[in-house]
């Protein structure tokens, strides 16, 4: 198997992780809309808060998924969207859907720090 295949594989089982645990989050926010009480409301919704942010990281995983599965079959996965130069094969290894190269990586979060 290559590397590639190996990284696709990743991605598909992430892929289902993140699939179940986002309509098991989807169910409990439907089947909650029964709490009475003002104060399991309260709880209700700060645990909704919760959920609600928990769900939408999930998401953004999940479409960063679906991204680089379909630059797999495009054949641009790999390629930096920033600087256009391949990423290192241990790093998509580490991190599958990384859409940067370690250097633009750093940068950003340099950036994002200041
Ligand atoms: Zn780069």
């Amino acid at each position: 198997m290559s590397n590639l295949e190996v990284i696709k594989k990743k991605l598909m089982l992430r892929k289902e992780e993140l699939e179940n645990d986002l309509s098991t989050l989807y169910r409990e926010r439907v089947t909650q809309d029964t709490v009475q009480d003002p104060a399991d409301q309260a709880l209700a919704s700060a645990l909704e808060d919760i959920k609600i942010s928990l769900h939408n990281t999930r998401l953004d995983e999940y479409k960063m998924i679906l991204k680089a599965l379909e630059m797999i079959n495009d054949g641009t996965y790999g390629i930096c969207i920033v600087c256009n130069k391949p990423i290192s094969e241990k790093r998509l290894m580490l991190f599958p859907n990384s859409a940067r190269c370690l250097l633009c990586q750093e940068n950003m979060e340099e950036d994002q720090n200041n």
